[in-house]
């Protein structure tokens, strides 16, 4: 380059493969590269330019005055160059990272409860509403707390009702039932009046089937304080009824036995299906079992540290997973506890 003679065509050369040259550039690093070698501080231009010195001082205005159009042509063609490799950037850019607003978005999936602790919930929550606290217990408890305590001796033929998981510890076993928790709130709130409801999961040693499970929740409920009668149970255990099952469902208490309970009674439901006509659901009889109940067993209540002749009270217990299968139709309580999420998905 720098041998070359500084005639006119010599520019005219230059101008050629410049433009040439910036045809070629096709990103904005090689536009950028470009610029640099022609029209740079040190581009082959600008160098040209700086030699005007060297010629004949008679050839020197012409040579000016063209070696300025030069640099202005080709500022010019570079920015219109710059302008279309840009667009075409943007263009390409565009293209490559489309985003088609026009799909449907995908769905997040969410959790949800397992249709057990639904109705367990359901249940907390209607028994919250009417002044009843939440008592938790152990799931591991003492033949004594389990048996003995709730009036059940060691030969009672009650125990028989039951099969149980012993542990390897004497007299150590998974509760067969929430009732255990009766005792234990007894014994931390005597002499206070109490209202407490006690869910928990109860284990028996039982065949599985259709109808009977080795694990179950239980929701106990217990009332003790001064003047609690029978009217006082039914009417509460109608209302409750009706907050679950929907106002004006019929209620029934049929007498039944329970160690711990005296009087003891079973309160059925109108049928949900059937509303009492009677169906498959409720064999024709047109009414649902829901709860066990009855007024607290004097004995009962003198072992939870409060004297019969001024306390009395009333207990109740219900399986969540037998109200859920009313509720929803379920056929088989395997269901539950076998994780299957066809099943489980349906709730
Ligand atoms: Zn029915």
């Amino acid at each position: 380059m720098e041998e070359q003679p500084l005639t006119g065509m010599t520019l005219d050369d230059l101008v050629a493969l410049a433009l040439a040259d910036l045809n070629a550039a096709t990103d904005s690093q090689a536009l950028e590269s470009w610029h640099t070698a022609y029209l740079g501080r040190k581009g082959r231009v600008t160098l040209t330019v700086r030699r005007v010195g060297e010629l004949p001082p008679d050839e020197r205005p012409a040579f000016g005055q063209r070696a300025n159009r030069v640099k202005q042509e080709l500022e010019a063609a570079y920015e219109k160059r710059a302008g279309f490799v840009k667009a075409t950037e943007m263009e390409k850019a565009l293209v490559e990272g489309a985003l088609d607003v026009t799909l449907p978005g995908r769905p997040v999936r969410r959790g949800r409860l397992h249709p057990s602790t639904q109705t367990l919930r359901r249940i907390i929550q209607i028994w919250a509403d009417m002044g009843f606290q939440v008592y938790r217990s152990r799931d591991v408890e003492t033949d004594e707390y389990n048996f003995q305590l709730l009036n059940f001796p060691p030969h009672h033929p009650a125990r028989e009702m039951q099969d149980t998981f012993y542990t390897t510890q004497p007299d150590v076993l998974l509760r067969t039932h929430t009732s255990p928790g009766q005792i234990h709130a007894m014994r931390e709130y005597c002499p206070q009046p109490i209202r407490v409801v006690l869910p928990g999961m109860c284990y028996r040693y039982e065949q599985i089937t259709a109808r009977s499970e080795i694990q179950f929740h239980q929701v106990e409920g217990l009332a003790v304080g001064y003047n609690i009668r029978f009217t006082d149970l039914k009417g509460t255990l109608t209302d409750f009824a009706q907050r679950m099952f929907g106002a004006g469902r019929k209620t029934r208490f049929r007498a039944s036995y329970f160690p711990f309970t005296e009087p003891s009674a079973e309160m059925d439901v109108a049928c949900i299906l059937c509303n009492g006509t009677g169906c498959r659901l409720c064999k024709y009889t047109g009414w649902l079992e829901i709860l066990g109940c009855g007024m607290v067993h004097p004995t009962v209540l003198q072992n939870g540290g409060y004297d019969p002749t001024v306390y009395s009270g009333y207990a109740f217990g219900m399986g969540p997973e037998r109200i859920a299968l009313m509720r929803h139709g379920i056929e088989d309580i395997r269901y539950f506890w076998s994780n299957d999420l066809r099943f489980l998905e349906q709730f």
